[in-house]
């Protein structure tokens, strides 16, 4: 009996193979880790002069939007809105009617029924104009505020696309327009989810991460917000990072509209300081290589909310 090779693989296809395994090899290699390099690109960036403070309703504000949604492609996400990244949306201050802004979110679907959501503001203060005009003719940067929190978003999102385990949870990440005139880009969110927010597992909001202070801690507000937080954080390594807990739901970021929409939150923080919302809050003055620590706590932490099927809310008042 001639006994037939189907089994052995010709040249050809081991070629492919080796092709296919170096390929598979190279998409588990990517660096799923926070990168303090990374971080520090993506603010200088976003925090340069070229962008002009990343107004609302302005050309920097548009060219920090492409940007996160080049990021967003590169790393992998799915464009969540009908095949597209923007979620389009205009909104009234004072007098100023239909100022047109837009959240950039991109999505993981690991198949799953619920969702965690990553979110973190990208606009900042322009030259000033909308708000007191305390320095109107200078450019507002916004490094930690909050460069520093899309930064963040980028990192985890990179990471939960590039370690090349399938959650149980999908993925959400949302680069929000308008917060500093009202978290507007939050409010139209929950107001116009993409999916059910009965379906989230939790949200996360990094607004002004980049001021690690080993004095004060880096802060995560929310504590309070699920029954199940407190489990949640046992156990978790905090690399040298001093952190504290809070347990408010509520405050002045975009954590704000998901708590009062009944979702669970956890809100992270830097704190206050000199520089907040002046000129003077310089990509150079941000401290990529705590944030990148931070944002490994913040892994820890979506990786044990991640182990139960449901997280409780809790009311406050
Ligand atoms: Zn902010």
């Amino acid at each position: 009996m001639k006994l037939e090779p189907f089994f052995l693989p010709n040249m050809k296809q081991i070629v492919l193979l080796m092709i296919g395994l170096a390929m598979t090899g190279a998409a588990f290699a990517q660096d799923a880790a926070p990168s303090p390099e990374r971080i520090q690109s993506t603010v200088n960036y976003l925090a340069s002069d070229k962008l002009k403070g990343r107004g609302t309703e302005t050309k920097g504000g548009e060219q920090a939007a492409a940007y996160v949604e080049k990021q967003f492609k590169a790393i992998g996400l799915q464009p969540a809105v009908g095949g597209q990244f923007f979620q389009q949306f205009v909104f009234a201050r004072g007098k100023h009617y239909n100022l047109h802004s837009k959240n950039v979110i991109g999505y993981i679907d690991n198949g799953a029924s619920r969702t965690v959501i990553i979110g973190a503001h990208y606009d900042h203060l322009g030259h000033g104009e909308l708000f007191n005009g305390r320095y109107p003719n200078e450019i507002h940067n916004g490094a930690d505020d909050n460069a520093s929190g899309v930064a963040g978003l980028l990192e985890l999102a990179r990471h939960y696309q590039g370690n090349g385990v399938k959650e149980p949870f999908n993925f959400m990440f949302i680069a929000f327009w308008g917060e500093e005139l009202g978290l507007h880009g939050s409010k139209y969110y929950t107001r116009y989810p993409l999916d059910s927010l009965n379906k989230v597992q939790f949200m996360l909001n990094m607004d002004m991460i980049g001021r690690y202070n080993p004095e004060r801690g880096v802060g995560f507000g929310g504590y309070g917000t699920a029954k199940e937080w407190p489990e949640i954080f046992k156990g978790v390594q905090d690399g040298g990072i001093k952190f504290f807990t809070d347990g408010s739901g509520k405050g002045g970021s975009d954590h704000h509209s998901f708590y009062v929409a009944g979702v669970p939150v956890l809100f992270l923080h830097t704190g206050g300081h000199d520089d907040y919302h002046k000129p003077t809050d310089d990509a150079p003055k941000v401290d990529a290589i705590a944030e990148a620590g931070i944002l490994k706590i913040a892994i820890q932490l979506i990786d044990n909310a991640m182990k139960f099927e449901r997280l409780t809310y809790v009311t406050q008042d």
